[in-house]
Order: C-alpha cells, then sequence, then structure tokens
C-alpha cells in the first residue's frame, strides 16, 4: 500500500482527498493506496508522499509550528526526500525563499530552491482561470492516446509564482536535482512572446503549482503526480515492501 497524506491545517484539504480518490482508480489497479489527512507527526510519518494543499500560507506555518509539525515536514522533504506536492500556498511553503510575506515574515518548509512572490496577481477578487498548456501532460497523452493534451483549466486564486530560480551552489556536490520549470503562465497576446510567469515546477520529488488542480474535476495532473509517486515509491528508500 501507498499513503497518500493531505496536509489538513487549513484550506483546500477536502477537494484535494475527492481528486485523489478517483486518480487512484486511474493509476494502475495493481497498486493499492490509501489516503489519510495529516495533522500530527505520527500521521506523517506513515505517509509516502504529502499533498500541501492550498489556503493560507502563514496561517498554515503558524499552526504547523503549534501542532511541532514544521520540523518533521522539513525533514520528510528534506532528508527523506519523499515527493511531495505544494498547490498554491503549498507551492508557498514548499519555497526556500518567499517575498511580499507578512510583517515578522513567516516560516517555510523549504525543498524547492526557488523564491515565490506571493499573490502575484492581486486580491480573491482578481482570481482568474486561464488554459495552461503543460507539457508534462502532453507527453503521456501523446504516448498514450496519439494526441497532445487538451490544455488545463487552471484555477489562480491569490496566487503565488516562482520569480526566481536560485543558482546551483557550484562545487558544491550536494547532488541536489536541478529546478525544471513545468508551466508558464502568458497572459493573453500583450506580453512579449518568451515572457510570462512560471506557475509549475518541480525539483526531483519536490513538485509545485501555482493553481489549484483540486478545484477542477480535471484529474490529469493527480494522476500524472501519483504515478511519480509510484515510481520514486519503487525506486527510492521509501518502498513498502511486501505491500
Ligand atoms: N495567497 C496565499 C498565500 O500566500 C495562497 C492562496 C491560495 O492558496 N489560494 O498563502
Amino acid at each position: 500500500t501507498i499513503t497518500i497524506g493531505v496536509l489538513a491545517l487549513q484550506g483546500g484539504v477536502v477537494e484535494h482527498l475527492n481528486l485523489l480518490r478517483r486518480a487512484t482508480a486511474q493509476v494502475s489497479p495493481a497498486i493499492e493506496f490509501a489516503l489519510t489527512e495529516v495533522r500530527t507527526p505520527d500521521q506523517l510519518a506513515r505517509c509516502d508522499a504529502l499533498i500541501i494543499p492550498g489556503g493560507e500560507s502563514t496561517t498554515m506555518a503558524i499552526v504547523a509550528r503549534r501542532l511541532g509539525l514544521l520540523d518533521p515536514l522539513r525533514e520528510f522533504v528534506k532528508v527523506q526526500r519523499k515527493p511531495v506536492w505544494g498547490t498554491c500556498a503549498g507551492l508557498v511553503m514548499l519555497a526556500e525563499q518567499a517575498s511580499a510575506v507578512k510583517q515578522g515574515g513567516q516560516e517555510l518548509v523549504g525543498g524547492l530552491d526557488v523564491r515565490v512572490l506571493r499573490n502575484r496577481f492581486g486580491t480573491q477578487l482578481q482570481s482568474f482561470v486561464a488554459p495552461l498548456e503543460l507539457g508534462f501532460l502532453s507527453e503521456e497523452e501523446k504516448e498514450e492516446k496519439g494526441k497532445p493534451a487538451a490544455p488545463f483549466r487552471a484555477v489562480f486564486i491569490r496566487a503565488p509564482v516562482v520569480e526566481e530560480i536560485m543558482a546551483e551552489e557550484e562545487g558544491a556536490g550536494g547532488g541536489k536535482p536541478p529546478v525544471e520549470v513545468l508551466g508558464v503562465y502568458r497572459k493573453g497576446d500583450a506580453e512579449a512572446e518568451g515572457k510570462g510567469d512560471i506557475v509549475a515546477v518541480r525539483q526531483g520529488n519536490v513538485f509545485g503549482t501555482s493553481f489549484h488542480p483540486e478545484l477542477t474535476g480535471d484529474v490529469r495532473i493527480h494522476v500524472w503526480w501519483l504515478r511519480q509517486v509510484v515510481d520514486s515509491a519503487r525506486h527510492g528508500k521509501s518502498i513498502v515492501q511486501g505491500a
């Protein structure tokens, strides 16, 4: 059994669980998944992979600190290197640095060598939905169906973007994987070609999206991510023997 946790301190927990339930059914009949809400270090320790949902990252960090979860989360992501996916506020949590944070700063889990800019597109009222071309979905669908994937309806709500990818420390020898840009949002045709906002990134087992796939009925990204979790569980040390 592969156990997928959703950090359930605040935010879009139920939405992720609902979509995960549908997505797990599509991955492979041979693989058994368990889904669980995570509110304690013990619950986290039982997970093979974790989703940090959208919501409000400052609040989430404060609650995580209070429940003694912040250091276990850092350990989960950076030491155990188990697969983690952060959506929106979850992406903020997974960044090593964030700008436009509240006065006094905010604690982060880290794991992605990026700096995010919070609330890039303004307030709640300026939320929007935009079609997004996601190459990683296309590759998979082209193989399966012989045609490229339809754009993903990306929901942006007070969304952060990745404003900077930190340079790899030269000769650090840490063997850290590079940060891959997996999604760029370009607004209409007003903006110059090539410009745009980075809204999906991956660094090794750490994945982040600015938008909210859990608020759509589209399971494609959840299915894609679960397949990576399965791969990682097979090859990584988090494999559950005999399950
Ligand atoms: N603006 C929020 C934050 O910075 C994220 C919003 C969201 O998750 N929808 O934490």
